[in-house]
């Protein structure tokens, strides 16, 4: 098999058909040695119906449906884990990436031996404002905190040799933040930009509160700088209560008043919030070993169609 396309499906049963039929027609006399790997990650409309039908026909589709919605981080996993293409491409069911990019991608891993994944980032941002303002904001902040890089844009949407997608199912973590994975597994990464479509059917699965939580997951995930303010802040406001206690006593043996409780409230509450800013903190991290120590499977599979199925 030369080439796995690892297509995760959440609620798409708008879109899904329109992604097989269009990848065909591109692929069409171009490559015809590739299968399709559609994860189907506990969608509650109408997917897995599409997907089995889509399985019927054709006889390079692979369908891995899950029992209940896990993320996409887990449907990827799970797409990687059963792709069997010496080349894998992680892209969405919805058409904002289109199948000629993955030809391009295709064309530079023929061509370049040393490059061992292309990554696709969007060339031209069409997010809101404050969506591409909290996202540059993460790229930097993490950038400056992580042992690993970041590339700014750069989207799940990526073709790998094999060695690299090996690497990737290997690391086996139970919080899953791909961008991460993906650098921290190393490999010659080439970045090329392309255009984000318009989505052409349903609806995006992300909201603000689940960039966010995806963000903490990557901060979390890959550095643990913040733990390390605990110790910074905490020094610090030490230091700075010494010297305001002295200073008090310095101020309030000169002019006998006593020092105002309000400045006492303010302390309090300054030093009891980061108390509590830092508890959680710690606790983030103490959450994620938790989870991990439980060995928890990253994914559950209800149901596996694989074209073997059809071939009896
Ligand atoms: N997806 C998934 N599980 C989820 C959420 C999303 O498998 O819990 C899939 C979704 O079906 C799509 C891809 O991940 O194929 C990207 O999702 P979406 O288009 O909603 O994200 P966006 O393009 O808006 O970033
Ligand atoms: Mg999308």
């Amino acid at each position: 098999m030369k080439l796995s396309l690892v297509v995760p499906c959440f609620n798409e049963e708008d879109v899904v058909y329109n992604f097989y039929k269009e990848v065909t027609k591109v692929f069409e006399g171009k490559i015809d040695d590739y299968e399709f790997v559609f994860v189907n990650d506990g969608s509650r409309d109408d997917t897995l119906n599409v997907l089995r039908a889509i399985h019927k026909v054709a006889d390079n589709v692979k369908v891995v449906s899950f029992s209940r919605n896990f993320g996409k981080e887990s449907a990827m996993y799970a797409g990687l884990k059963n792709a069997s293409g010496d080349f894998t491409c992680v892209i969405d069911a919805d058409l904002q990436q289109r199948p000629e990019v993955v030809l391009e991608m295709l064309d530079i891993l023929d061509n370049e031996p040393d490059t061992d994944c292309v990554a696709a980032y969007q060339a031209e941002r069409k997010e809101s404002k404050a969506l591409v303002f909290f996202k540059d904001t993460f790229y930097s902040l993490i950038n400056k905190i992580s042992e690993v890089e970041f590339y700014p844009g750069a989207s799940d949407f990526r073709l790998m040799r094999r060695p690299m997608v090996d690497a990737v199912i290997n690391m086996c973590e139970y919080h899953r933040f791909s961008k991460g994975l993906f650098s921290f597994v190393g490999f010659n990464t080439k970045f090329i930009p392309y255009d984000v479509q318009e989505r052409a059917g349903g609806e995006s699965k992300w909201s603000f509160v689940k960039l966010f939580k995806y963000a903490v997951e990557g901060i979390v995930g890959y550095t643990t700088t913040p733990l390390r303010f605990a110790t910074f802040a905490g020094a610090a406001s030490m230091i700075i209560a010494v010297l305001y206690l002295i200073i008090a006593l310095i101020v309030g043996g000169i002019t006998h008043s006593i020092t105002s409780a309000i400045a006492i409230i303010t302390l309090i509450l300054f030093v009891g919030g980061l108390n509590f800013l830092f508890i959680g903190i710690a606790g983030e991290y103490l959450a994620r070993t938790y989870m991990q120590g439980k060995n928890r499977p990253i994914y559950i599979v209800k149901e596996l169609l694989t074209y073997e199925d059809n071939e009896e």
